[in-house]
């Protein structure tokens, strides 16, 4: 077995993908049909992102094709912002559905035919039990349930039931449809399922047709069979509803009977994959919407300047397995600095700035230096960077009294400015409160470029921006949305929200060159900072940077070791 999973992770496969080129194989199918069917009532989150690329990846890597379906059968939170939502983000992440857009919607009709099928055969009923009566009825995982005393109702009754409550006579909750198959079933999904319930209420592209919507359970495997789907692959809280599509497929005229596979769903730490309570963190403004750089939607993430690619990388590090766990969010930020890594152009920008003045170097001049775009890559080229008398540097860079290892700058010591010169240090000047507020400094001329001619060595590089030249911006740092590593999906998850989720940055100063970047460039690299990708709330007078992922896990460093 060891060698088999060796040679299968080898070839960049998991199970699915195997019993997939078995079954073209053997021929069982002609060609594979996937489908990623969401339910439009919330945006994509990175979980979805595994489903997306695991079913969309094995359409392309074999040749077959991959539906997008909505599973639109809860019109009381569906809508359309949702729908559009989802088309942007699965074409982002660099998949195309081409002409295989779906709507469970679509086959209401066939759906409705079907259950009256079932009556008809005698393995469906009208019940007329309250919600409670039914929950009560139906047991527990180490009780039978019931039968319901409307089970026994003769064909013609329930037929005549089913049309009124699809005529629209009835009150929402009224009546439902259920299967008739076994009430003792250790399997409780087989324990007579609802298939119909009575829900007035108009849908976003059925109008008011409907007064009866089918559940999830009945819609979901029959759309799977309506469209030929050949492998049905779901998360593993489905395992438990096989049997009962199975059941569908065998007692309906179905045109082809898919194969539902199981696989495990992403969870990552300090985070909550929950539409539930993503949708909450939204409503109650915990968050600036679907789209907020904390949020692990797609939107959220493609706004922090995370590259699809990335997610791609990342999805296919974790692979798909059969059990569930829970995968380590650097893992994440790992394949997003990896990335960017070898990607992003390298610019200069202080984050907090602290004055620096170059006393010997003339007042009113200024000069242009080459600086290169990327170190590894000759071919992105260079820009000139403007260096003048006044400068800033990062307030960290500078310590008055500095500990034996701290080689930057200090009274007396001598530093090089990346791209520029070699400074020394000669006064700190205080403000009233003892604050240092500026570098009184001297530049030695000789050292253009950043090298001395006498070979003399400095022991520290820092980054800089000339103050007349810089521009103003605010950069937006984001932590973990929760404190937690394992926060609470139900109820109580407001209290594991990380209060430091969020910093912001607002005396920044960047090199000029940034004020030219498009909205929707890729990310660039700070140097000696991190990835930063230009936000959308962006002017022309203020530039707002996101904070895309830190060089290093700056923040685990910061918590004591937790991210
Ligand atoms: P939630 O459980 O948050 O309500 P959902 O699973 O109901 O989400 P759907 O719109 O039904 O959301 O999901 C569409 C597809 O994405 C399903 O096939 C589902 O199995 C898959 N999916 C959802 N969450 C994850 C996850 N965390 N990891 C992998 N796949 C997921
Ligand atoms: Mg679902």
């Amino acid at each position: 077995m060891a060698d088999e999973t060796t040679s299968t992770e080898a070839a960049g496969r998991d199970f699915i993908r195997d019993i997939v080129a078995g079954d073209l194989a053997a021929k069982r199918h002609a060609t594979v049909v996937t489908r990623f069917p969401p339910e439009p009532n919330g945006y994509l989150h990175i979980g979805h992102a595994k489903s997306i690329c695991l079913n969309f990846g094995i359409a392309e890597e074999f040749g077959g094709r991959c539906h997008l379906r909505f599973d639109d059968t809860n019109p009381t939170k569906e809508e359309q912002e949702y729908i559009d939502a989802i088309e942007r983000d699965v074409r982002w992440l660099g998949y195309d559905w081409g002409k295989n857009l779906f709507y469970a919607s679509d086959y209401f009709e066939r759906l409705y035919e079907w259950a009256e099928h079932l009556i008809r055969a005698g393995k469906a009923y009208v019940d007329d039990q309250t919600q409670d009566e039914m929950r009560v009825s139906r047991g527990t995982l180490t009780e039978p349930g019931k039968n319901s005393p409307f089970r026994d109702r003769a064909v013609d009754e329930n037929l005549d039931l089913f049309r009124r409550m699809k005529a629209g006579e009835f009150q929402n909750g009224a009546r439902v449809l259920r299967a008739k198959i076994d009430m003792t079933s250790g399997n409780i999904n087989l324990r007579d399922p609802v298939l119909y319930r009575i829900l007035n209420a108009p849908h976003p592209r059925t109008g008011t047709t409907w007064h009866i919507y089918p559940s999830y359970d009945f819609a979901h495997g029959q759309s799977d069979a309506i469209e030929g789907i050949t492998h049905s692959i779901c998360t593993l809280e489905f395992e438990d509803h096989r049997p009962l599509y199975d059941w569908f497929l065998a007692n309906l005229p179905v045109p082809s009977k898919p194969r539902q596979y199981e696989f495990a769903r992403l969870n990552l730490t300090y985070t909550v994959l929950s539409k539930r309570v993503l949708t909450q963190l939204v409503r109650d403004g915990h968050v600036k919407g679907w789209d907020d750089p904390r949020m692990p939607t797609l939107a959220g993430l493609r706004r922090r300047g995370v590259p699809a690619a990335a997610l791609r990388d990342f999805v296919k590090r974790i692979g798909v397995a059969k059990a569930n766990s829970v995968v380590d969010s650097n893992m994440f930020d790992f394949s997003v600095r990896e990335l960017l890594n070898k990607t992003a152009q390298r610019r200069m920008a202080v984050l907090r700035p602290l004055k620096v003045v170059i006393e010997n170097y003339p007042e009113g001049q200024s000069e242009e230096l080459e600086a290169v775009n990327h170190p590894d890559d000759p071919a992105s080229g260079t820009r000139k960077v403007r260096f003048g008398r006044e400068l800033f540097i990062e307030q960290d860079d500078f310590m008055e009294n500095p500990p034996k290892k701290f080689f930057r700058l200090s009274p007396g010591t001598e530093v090089r400015l990346r791209y520029a010169y070699f400074i020394t240090c000669r006064e700190a000047v205080k403000n009233a409160k003892g604050e240092v507020v500026e570098l009184r400094c001297t530049y030695d001329p000789a050292t253009k470029g950043g090298n001395a001619p006498d070979g003399r060595k400095v022991k520290a590089t820092i980054h800089w921006v000339s103050a007349a030249h810089a521009k103003p911006a605010e950069v937006r740092i984001y932590n973990p949305l929760f404190s937690k590593p394992d926060p609470t999906g139900g109820e109580g998850f407001a209290a594991d929200l990380n209060p430091q989720s969020l910093e912001i940055l607002s005396d920044v100063r960047v090199e000029p060159a940034l004020a030219t970047l498009s909205n929707s460039a890729e990310p660039v690299q700070f140097e000696r900072q991190g990835y930063f990708t230009l936000d959308p709330d962006s002017k022309p007078d203020r530039l707002v940077f996101n904070r895309t992922v830190g060089l290093r896990d700056s923040y685990a460093k910061a918590a004591g070791g937790k991210p």
